[in-house]
């Protein structure tokens, strides 16, 4: 079995998801007291949000090529990036090591293929839905991405920023989320991207008309294939 590199801790809400998930397939797949072999280097997320924040992407960029070099070092036979907002340093990361970074985004859009999607609507924080780095990741396997309206991405910010990182799971926000949904549906998505890691700790399956695309079990998954299959 390969040792699979984290770098987790945005938040660590979610990378306990990423730990959880990624042993229960390892012990699904070879039974007994098998588990997975892994390296975690977990980030003070209140230093990576206020530098988002602020603006200052140099030095989450500085913080996150030493996490990759720490793991490579110890060990990790390639690396998952534990959140799908810092796949925006992706390129700049994996230049500096050997070891693969399995991207989030690739393994979401295979999935998505497999289902014969063509297109999705994509929920996650600001920078994840506004800018380009993710987006053109899955368009580039031809599948259209469609985003929600102004109004509703800062709910959907506010709510990962100031509720689910926090640990905080509420049903109005749920409710709120499934609204989103719906209209990303009457749009003519045929899939949803949750593509924070955080949002499957609020929303699941029954909460979705369509298809929904956890992207923390599918990167999850992805690794533990990898891990066992070399
Ligand atoms: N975990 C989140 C994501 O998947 C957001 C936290 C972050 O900014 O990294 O995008």
């Amino acid at each position: 079995m390969k040792t699979i590199g984290l770098i987790g801790g945005m938040s660590w809400e979610s990378t306990a998801e990423y730990y959880r998930l990624i042993n229960e397939d390892i012990k699904e797949r070879m039974g007994g007291l098998h588990s997975a072999k892994c390296l975690l280097y977990s980030v003070d997320f209140g230093e990576i949000e206020l530098c988002m924040r602020t603006g200052q992407w140099d030095k989450i960029g500085e913080e996150l090529i030493n996490a990759a070099r720490v793991l490579e070092n110890g060990g990790a036979g390639f690396i998952l990036l534990c959140t799908n907002t810092m796949h925006k340093l992706y390129d700049q990361i994996q230049k500096e090591i050997e070891i693969q970074i399995l991207h989030i985004a690739d393994a979401t859009s295979e999935k998505i293929l497999q289902e014969n999607i063509k297109k999705v609507g994509l929920l996650g924080t600001r920078e994840t839905i506004e800018q380009d780095f993710y987006k053109s990741r899955i368009e580039n396997k031809g599948i259209q991405v469609i985003v929600p309206g102004e109004k509703e991405k800062e709910l959907v910010n506010q709510v990962i920023f100031e509720e689910l990182c926090l640990g905080k799971i509420k049903d109005r926000s749920r409710e709120n989320y499934i609204k989103i949904i719906e209209s990303l549906i009457s749009m003519g998505a045929e899939g949803i991207v949750l593509g924070c890691t955080e949002i499957p700790l609020l929303i699941n399956k029954d909460d979705s008309s369509v298809p929904l695309f956890d992207t923390t079990y599918i990167h999850a998954m992805k690794a533990v294939e990898k891990a066992v299959n070399f």
